[in-house]
């Protein structure tokens, strides 16, 4: 089976882990500091704050900024919906806007139409590895005095305009799951420039308490506060040790996934009525996925099958996501429902996520490919009478 993402462990990762377990701490000890400096400088922000998933960085960001009852962030339909689920973890209400239907990211005027009063941030998802339009949505969030979120979790090592992911927004997230950029198991980051907001989710993921047990140690004292109510969301050093050892080999990786990505693009692209999903000017794709849109209604509606062929011949082909309004919690809670947001709608029975990891082998894109087109052409030409 080729699945559609897959870690990549080498000897050198191991072997950061293993030093780890020998040593005094196996968690919050001088690898988190260590891993969160590496990252921040990866990505050129000032602070970088390690956590446990990359759920818990969207919560610890909505918590940072203050959101709660009564309140309202804007999402994307289209996204994993832990991006809403953190809204909704701090009290507030997560309000559905549109996504553009050539890329599948927010889009700017369906977001702009969603504010209200209650409005306090929205959250940008870089959907598959794309960064948003930060400009746009910079502008429309300063203008409607907005916090700005990005759910960079699909897009560590991607650039806007020259920018880094990680600085584009007020605060941005990142998950260090196997299927991710890089992993430490589970994990997340978030990073930020404003040393207040880094402190606030030093805090959070420590149960609200003001001092780490290390400093406590330094300082000789037993004694701490706790401030407000937090959680356990710490990185273990055992963690912060391999992200440390993965992050090295980030740029490499991401080379690798837009080599494979170029010659999906060169492949399908004389496969007609299946396109990539579209990519802006001015953007350096991270391709966490690599989604192809069927376009031609007879290929859209045969969807499910080609995917269950795919399935059955090895290919670890998936679909993403379900618009998360549609979920069963979801329209219980907040009575969202189907034509809430027409795009993401019409585009989920449409997609296919085609296997994408650095590991990935020449003859196994070329696997992928054959196995597409043969599928793709078949309903093309049986279907609809004919090959056009
Ligand atoms: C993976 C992911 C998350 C959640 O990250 P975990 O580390 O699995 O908790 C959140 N948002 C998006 C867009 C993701 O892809």
């Amino acid at each position: 089976m080729i699945p559609y993402g897959r870690q990549w462990i080498d000897e050198d990762d191991v072997a950061a882990v293993l030093e780890v377990l020998r040593s005094d701490w196996l968690t919050t000890g001088p690898k988190v500091d260590e891993f969160e400096k590496a990252f921040a400088s990866t990505v050129g922000a000032r602070e970088a704050v390690a956590v446990s998933s990359g759920t818990a960085a969207l919560h610890a960001a909505v918590h940072a900024l203050g959101v709660g009852p009564g309140q309202e962030v804007i999402v994307p339909a289209i996204t994993f919906a832990a991006s809403a689920n953190a809204v909704v973890f701090e009290g507030g209400t997560p309000v559905f806007a549109d996504v553009d239907p050539e890329t599948l990211l927010l889009d700017a005027e369906a977001a702009e139409r969603r504010i209200s009063p209650r409005t306090r941030a929205i959250i940008a998802v870089d959907f598959a590895g794309q960064p948003c339009d930060y400009e746009r949505l910079r502008r429309l969030a300063a203008r409607n005095g907005l916090s700005l979120i990005a759910d960079a979790c699909h897009a560590l090592g991607a650039t806007y305009r020259g920018e880094n992911v990680g600085t584009l927004a007020r605060l941005s997230t990142f998950s260090f799951h196997p299927v991710k950029h890089i992993t430490t198991g589970e994990g997340g980051m978030v990073t930020t420039d404003q040393p207040a907001l880094a402190h606030n989710m030093r805090m959070f993921r420590n149960h609200g308490i003001t001092s780490d047990f290390r400093n406590r140690e330094a300082s000789g004292s037993w004694s701490y506060e706790m401030e407000e109510l937090g959680f356990n969301y710490r990185l273990s050093d055992l963690q912060c040790a391999l992200g440390v050892s993965q992050l090295k080999k980030l740029p490499g990786w991401i080379r690798r996934r837009r080599q494979i990505a170029a010659r999906y693009d060169e492949a399908f692209s004389s496969l007609p009525g299946v396109r990539p999903l579209a990519t802006a000017p001015g953007v350096e794709h991270a391709y966490h996925l690599y989604i192809l849109r069927f376009v031609d209604l007879a290929i859209a509606r045969a969807r499910d099958s080609i995917f269950k062929s795919l399935r059955e011949a090895g290919i670890g082909v998936n679909v993403h996501y379900r618009p998360v309004h549609l979920h069963p919690f979801y329209r219980r809670r907040f009575g969202t429902r189907e034509g809430d947001c027409p795009a993401a709608e019409n585009a989920i029975g449409r997609l296919l996520t085609l296997p994408l990891y650095p590991r990935m082998s020449d003859d196994d894109v070329e696997r992928v490919i054959g196995a597409v087109q043969t599928r793709v052409s078949g309903v093309a030409g049986g279907v609809e009478g004919g090959p056009r």
